[in-house]
Formats: structure tokens, C-alpha cells, sequence
């Protein structure tokens, strides 16, 4: 599938960078966003960043009602956007991320998070999760925006096996979108 070639894969340095925020909500950002969307259905992902497409500007999109589900798409859009409240109990829960095909990793992040962003109409909008697939999601994808990834939460131990672990994966020809390969 095309799509999943625009996929940035780890270590892409661009993974690691800061992006900047998105000056003017006009139809090229519109049509990123979609562009975005696309690309993250195409992979059956839950969130995609503009980084993992090589777009370096703080824009994301979410849908966690639809990848492996099979409800109605539902997609987000959040540009520009900053967490408000992390907090709440720590809870470890498994992730994974395109752009680390075939593997998933316990990843410990506060339960609680309000983030506000503005949508695509400049209209500011705030989200609210809690112990669930959007509060990891939000966290995880707005993480890759200020250039930080799931493997930069794990102890340097944990890091380094999941860093095999990942590489092995690509040897095996994962694909973004897998999580696990046998
Ligand atoms: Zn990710």
C-alpha cells in the first residue's frame, strides 16, 4: 500500500526533533490533515503524527474508535496541541506506534490528561481522558510532536532489549501498523 511508504520509521533523526507550531489554519494544513488521516487508516493506526510523515509542524490526528474496532470513524484533529493536566495515577499499559512496526511496549503515563488544541475551523478545543485508549493516545502522539517517542519512557534495560527486539522486527519485514511478529 502507497500510504504506508510516507511512513517515518525509527531512527529517522526527524523522530527526535522539535516541530513548530502551525502559523495559519489554511486549505494546505487542511489538506495535510486529511492526507494524515489517510495514511493512519491506511495503517490501522489510532494516532499519527506530522513528523512520522515527515511533516515537521505540531499537527496530529487521533481515531480510537475505529482501527481494529470496527466502529464509525471518528477523527480528531489537533493542531498545535498542549497538555494541559497529566495526572492521576501512573498506569502501564501496552503501545505500540508506526513508526516502530511489529513491536508493542509497556509504557507507564498518568491516567488523566486534559489537552486543548485548536481544530481544523481555528476553533480551540478541549479533550478530556481518562484511563483510557485516548488518554494514552493523546499523550503518546502529542509526545512525538516535541520529538519523543515510546522508547524514550522506558529505563535504559528496557530500552535496549525493546531497541533489539524492534530491529529484529524490521529484519523480519514488519510493516508499519504491525505490532507483533511471530
Ligand atoms: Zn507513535
Amino acid at each position: 500500500m502507497n500510504e504506508l511508504k510516507e511512513i517515518v520509521l525509527s531512527p529517522d533523526p526527524r523522530l527526535s526533533q522539535e516541530c513548530a507550531p502551525v502559523e495559519k489554519i489554511d486549505d494546505e494544513v487542511r489538506a495535510l490533515a486529511k492526507r494524515m488521516l489517510r495514511v493512519m487508516y491506511a495503517a490501522d493506526g489510532c494516532g499519527l503524527a506530522g513528523p512520522q510523515i515527515g511533516e515537521m509542524r505540531q499537527i496530529v490526528v487521533i481515531d480510537v474508535d475505529y482501527a481494529g474496532r470496527g466502529g464509525k470513524k471518528n477523527p480528531y484533529v489537533l493542531i498545535n496541541p498542549r497538555i494541559v493536566t497529566a495526572d492521576g495515577p501512573e498506569r502501564e499499559g501496552s503501545e505500540g506506534c508506526l513508526s516502530f512496526p511489529g513491536v508493542s511496549v509497556r509504557v507507564s503515563r498518568p491516567s488523566h490528561v486534559v489537552v486543548q488544541a485548536l481544530n481544523l475551523d481555528g476553533d480551540l478545543m478541549q479533550y478530556e481522558a481518562a484511563d483510557n485508549l485516548l488518554a494514552v493516545c493523546l499523550q503518546h502522539e502529542i509526545d512525538h510532536v516535541h520529538g519523543v517517542t515510546m522508547f524514550d519512557h522506558l529505563p535504559p534495560i528496557r530500552r535496549a532489549e525493546a531497541q533489539r527486539e524492534y530491529e529484529a522486527a524490521l529484519a523480519a519485514g514488519a510493516r508499519p501498523g504491525d505490532t507483533e511478529v511471530e
